[in-house]
C-alpha cells in the first residue's frame, strides 16, 4: 500500500490530506504536526479568538473524529527532524518512516527581536500559534499599556482588539506608512484614520530602538528619542518560511522551498505548499502568506502526488477584520499605476489598475464590490474606471 506523508499539520497540510481522500486515495496517510493540537485556523487568533468572541472548538479545521473516520494517522506534538530523499524516509521522534510521496507544509515562523534589544524579556510576544494567543490573552486587561511593533495586518488587528478591550495602545511602524508592503497609500490612509478614531496612538516612520526591563519589559525607547512606559509588547514584523528541513535534505530554496508549476520541489517525490513554498509567477518565484493560497496550493499538491500534473495558478484573496470594518482583498496590487476609489454611504473600495487593466481590489465593508472585482480579475476582465468610481453604477452591470 502506498504511503503518503505530510509534514506540517496546518492549513495547507489539512487541505492536502482532505483532497487526497476526496480524490479517492485509499493508501496510507500520515499527517505530522509539531503543535500539540489538531490543524486549526490562524486568522481568528488576532481577531475573534483574541477578542473572546470565538470558542476553541470553532478554531479547529476538523473535529478529531475526522482523522479516525478518514484513516489519517494524525501525529500531534511530533517534530520531523530529518528527511532523506535518497532513502525516501523521514525521522520523527527518533522513528524512521518510509514514504512513497512526501509533502512539506511546514508554514512559517514569526520574526523575533534580538535579545540585544530586549526581544527575550518577559512580556514580549509574537502572534503565530494558539499557544501565543493563549499566552497574550491574560495581558489584555483594561487600562494596560501595550506597544505593538509593526503596522502590518497582524499588528493592526491586535491593536484593534486591544483598543476594543480598553487598553492604551501605541503602534510603531518603521516605514513611512502602515501596510506599506501590501497596500496602496489610500488603504493605509483609510486604516490610519480608523485606528486614530478609536484612540490608537499610531506612529509611522518611527522604529523601536530598544526594550527596557530587568526580567520583564517595562519601557520602550523609540527611534524618535521618546520613551514609553509599557506593560507588554506584541511584535508583528513579518515571518520567515520554515525551510530548515528542506535545506537539510538538499532541496533547492528560492524565496522559500522552490516548487515548479506542479508544486513539486527539486525532488520529484517531494511537494510543498503554503507559507513555506514559492512557485513560478511572472518570471520569478513568488510566495504568498494566506489561507487561500494554503488551501488552493494544498489541493494542487494532493492531485499531483496522485500523478495528475495539475498547474498551480494562484487566485489571491485575503481578509482582515479591524474594529467594525471587514477588509476583503482580491488579486495582487503590486505594480499598480492607478487607484480608483468607489465610495457610498456605507461602503468604500479601492480598485487597482495596471496599464488600464483591473488587477486587485481592497474592499472595506463592500462585499458586493469585492465579489464583482474578484470575478472580473479571475476571468482576466477589467472594468471602466469611470463607471467604477460612480457610486450610481450597478456593479453587476460591470460583469456583462
Ligand atoms: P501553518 O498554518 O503555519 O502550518 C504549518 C504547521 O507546520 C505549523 O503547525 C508548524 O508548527 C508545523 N511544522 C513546521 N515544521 C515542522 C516539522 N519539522 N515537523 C512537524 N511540524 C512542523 N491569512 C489570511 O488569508 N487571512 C487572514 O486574515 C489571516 N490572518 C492571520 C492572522 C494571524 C495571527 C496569523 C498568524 C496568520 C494569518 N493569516 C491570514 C495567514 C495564514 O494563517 C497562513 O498563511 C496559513 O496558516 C498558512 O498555512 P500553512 O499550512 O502554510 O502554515
Amino acid at each position: 500500500m502506498s504511503h503518503f506523508i505530510v509534514v506540517g499539520a496546518g492549513q495547507a497540510g489539512q487541505s492536502i490530506v482532505t483532497t487526497l481522500r476526496g480524490q479517492g486515495f485509499d493508501g496510507k496517510i500520515t499527517l505530522i504536526g509539531d503543535e500539540p493540537v489538531p490543524p486549526y485556523q490562524r486568522p481568528p487568533l488576532s481577531k475573534a479568538y483574541l477578542l473572546g468572541d470565538m470558542d476553541l472548538d470553532r478554531l479547529y479545521l476538523r473535529p478529531l473524529s475526522y482523522y479516525a473516520d478518514e484513516t489519517i494517522d494524525l501525529r500531534m506534538g511530533a517534530s520531523v527532524t530529518a528527511l532523506d530523499p535518497a532513502a525516501k524516509t523521514i525521522t520523527v521522534d527518533g522513528e524512521h518512516l518510509s514514504y512513497d510521496k512526501l509533502a512539506l507544509a511546514t508554514g512559517s515562523a514569526p520574526r523575533v527581536l534580538p535579545a540585544s534589544i530586549g526581544g527575550t524579556l518577559q512580556g514580549v510576544y509574537t502572534m503565530r500559534t494558539l499557544a501565543d494567543a493563549d499566552a497574550i490573552e491574560p495581558e489584555f486587561k483594561e487600562g494596560a499599556s501595550v506597544l505593538i511593533v509593526g503596522g502590518g495586518y497582524i499588528g493592526l488587528e491586535a491593536a484593534a482588539v486591544a483598543a476594543k478591550k480598553g487598553l492604551k495602545v501605541t503602534l510603531v511602524e518603521m516605514s513611512d506608512r502602515i501596510l506599506q508592503r501590501v497596500a496602496s497609500k489610500e488603504t493605509s490612509d483609510y486604516f490610519r484614520a480608523l485606528h486614530q478614531s478609536h484612540g490608537v496612538d499610531l506612529r509611522e516612520g518611527v522604529g523601536l530602538e530598544t526594550l527596557v526591563g530587568d526580567t520583564r519589559v517595562n519601557a520602550a525607547k523609540l527611534t524618535d528619542g521618546t520613551t514609553l512606559d509599557v506593560d507588554f509588547v506584541i511584535v508583528g514584523v513579518g515571518i520567515t518560511p520554515n525551510t530548515q528541513l528542506a535545506e537539510l535534505a538538499g532541496l533547492v530554496l528560492d524565496n522559500g522551498i522552490m516548487t515548479d508549476r506542479h508544486s513539486c520541489t527539486s525532488n520529484p517525490d517531494i511537494f510543498a505548499a503554503g507559507d513555506c513554498a514559492s512557485f513560478p509567477h511572472m518570471g520569478h518565484q513568488m510566495r504568498l502568506e494566506s489561507v487561500g493560497n494554503a488551501i488552493d496550493q494544498g489541493a494542487v499538491v494532493a492531485k499531483n502526488m496522485l500523478g495528475q500534473a495539475v498547474d498551480y495558478t494562484p487566485k489571491p484573496w485575503f481578509w482582515s477584520d479591524q474594529f467594525d470594518v471587514k477588509l476583503q482583498i482580491a488579486g495582487l496590487s503590486t505594480g499598480h499605476d492607478q487607484v480608483v476609489i468607489r465610495e457610498t454611504e456605507t461602503t468604500r473600495s479601492h480598485w487597482y489598475y495596471k496599464e488600464g487593466a483591473l488587477i486587485a481590489i481592497d474592499a472595506m465593508n463592500d462585499p458586493r464590490g469585492y465579489m464583482v472585482a474578484k470575478r472580473l480579475i479571475e476571468a482576466g476582465k477589467s472594468a471602466d474606471p469611470a463607471l467604477v468610481a460612480d457610486p450610481a453604477t450597478d456593479l453587476k452591470a460591470l460583469m456583462r
